[in-house]
């Protein structure tokens, strides 16, 4: 019934569980909500592990000040221990998780008021397309990382083809058209074992991303054009695609409106110099073995700089890192500091256990480095606060992001062998934080960082520059777009 019909247009948004998933996703929905006029309804599969997901979002600090404009509704995990083995990896356990939450997905749908007009999934949801293709409504992907992984996301169903016997075995790059070549080292942890489930879940993702309306994909397009043109051109990956890609990004979430959110951190980095401090975090999940641990802590103190580091319990089961999800506590990590760390830090280093206001203190002026896992959220936050990176890629497509980083956008050190092979000694990590701190190597990258910043600001201001258009003005034609399919479907 038109007449009853509102004149905003209504979007369900689709998180896969944790908080480096759904972080995004609400990110999104602000966007359309705030600058666009949308109705936006966030559906939250929640990990089952941690309590409440988006309970955590909400409760993390940062959002306070700056409430949600839209509903976030909690969807319960659905039992799949009988579907994966125990030791299912990261990527299978939420694809099939996702998977089998679609008649979940289907009937939180079915309690809304009225049927919403448009649908978008994260990666993980593209097995939830078919629902868009029920409702006959069209339906997007938001993949909230950057456009070189979704190159090869993509193309790797062809790769899985055309290359024989373990990507990491090669000598030579992998090719994909239009884009910076990818080493075998750097490949995402499903491209590691192609026997493993995990691997054949990333080519469904790969092939499935394709059956959408169109993919949304957290950059801008200024930031590495060439790759965004591959994506697009019918001779190179557009030929695979065949929908629209929309730069909406560099979408991050807005510092907090009172810069103190009441955290003890801001005062102490009050007092600290100006760009004199480097924030050491993992991510949402992220953790070190104990003796990576210990080498951090060493080497963090021989570099002499300030720091604030967010600490989590190690994994001794699964090496040097990996993904363990949010963990409850903080466990014994004294211990595995070197003897007397904690008195001789005292005055230069801020431990945060668990979770840090990180938007915040990547925001502020006495921050000037951030050692990172290099998810890319946070390598978003980094890049539109102008704070060079130290490189430390754990898990998922983080070295293909570390990469990029360093050897492409320029903002960022690496260590000389992978985090995830080896674990990177004390030395190491002084040289790489005092490189990216103070030492006049480190000066090009810092200005880089700062170039960097004013190109995603310009992104991010209503109207494009030098010929590009903003992230604002392509979610205005994403917009237009939604409404034009919703006008036929009328
Ligand atoms: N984050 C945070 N505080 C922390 C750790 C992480 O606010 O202590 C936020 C971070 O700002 C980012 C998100 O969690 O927005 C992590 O996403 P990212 O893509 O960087 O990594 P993931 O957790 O998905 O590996």
């Amino acid at each position: 019934n038109n007449e009853t019909k509102s004149p905003k247009i209504h979007a369900a948004l689709l998180s896969s569980p944790g908080m480096g998933h759904l972080i995004p996703v609400t990110e999104l929905g602000k966007r359309l909500v705030c600058d666009h006029g949308w109705d936006v309804t966030v559906f939250a599969l929640s990990s089952g592990e941690s309590k409440g997901d988006s309970q955590l979002a909400l409760s993390s600090g940062e959002s306070k000040g700056d409430s949600q404009p839209f509903e976030i509704v909690e969807m319960l995990p659905p039992d799949i221990s009988t579907l994966i083995g125990q030791d299912a990896a990261v990527v299978t356990l939420l694809a099939v998780m996702m998977r089998a939450a679609i008649p979940v997905f289907r009937s939180a749908l079915a309690q809304l008021d009225a049927q919403p007009d448009v649908l978008i999934v994260d990666i993980f949801g593209v097995d939830h397309l078919e629902i868009g293709k029920e409702l006959g409504i069209p339906s997007y992907v938001y993949c909230a990382s950057n456009t070189w992984f979704l190159s090869l996301l993509v193309y790797c169903p062809i790769l899985d083809k055309e290359v024989k016997g373990e990507y990491l075995d090669r000598t030579e790059p992998l090719e994909i058209p239009g884009c910076k070549a990818v080493q075998p080292v750097d490949v995402p942890d499903p491209m590691l074992d192609r026997s493993n489930q995990q691997y054949h879940e990333f080519l469904l993702l790969g092939e499935k991303i394709t059956h959408g309306d169109g993919i949304l994909v957290n950059v801008w397009e200024d930031f590495q054009p060439d790759i965004l043109q591959a994506l697009q051109n019918q001779d190179l990956l557009g030929r695979i695609i065949r929908g629209p890609i929309f730069a909406i990004g560099p979408l991050v979430r807005p510092p907090t409106k009172e810069l103190s959110t009441g955290h003890k951190v801001f005062d102490w980095l009050d007092k600290q110099p100006r760009e004199s401090v480097i924030y050491i975090s993992f991510g949402s999940g992220g953790t070190l073995s104990p003796d990576q641990l210990t080498e951090l802590a060493w080497g963090l103190e021989l570099s002499g700089q300030r720091f604030i580091w967010v600490i989590r319990p190690p994994t001794s089961t699964t090496g040097v890192g990996s993904y363990v999800g949010n963990t409850d506590g903080t466990g014994d990590i004294s211990s595995l500091f070197p003897a007397g760390f904690l008195s001789r830090v005292q005055d230069v280093g801020f431990l945060i256990p668990l979770w840090a206001p990180q938007v915040d203190i990547l925001r502020h002026p006495s921050v000037g480095g951030f050692l990172s896992h290099c998810g890319w959220s946070s390598a978003l936050e980094s890049i539109t606060n102008g704070v060079p990176m130290v490189a430390w890629p754990l898990y998922a497509e983080q070295r293909m992001n570390a990469a990029l980083l360093t050897e492409e956008v320029g903002v960022a050190v690496k260590p000389k062998a992978l985090p995830t092979n080896d674990t990177i000694g004390r030395e190491e990590i002084k040289d790489l934080v005092k490189m990216i701190m103070v030492e006049e190597e480190g000066r090009g990258i810092r200005a880089k960082a700062k170039e960097i910043k004013e190109s995603a600001h310009r992104a991010l201001s209503k109207f494009g520059a030098r010929g590009y258009s903003s992230s604002y003005g392509t979610l205005a034609r994403f917009t237009e777009e939604c409404k034009g399919k919703r006008l036929t479907n009328e």
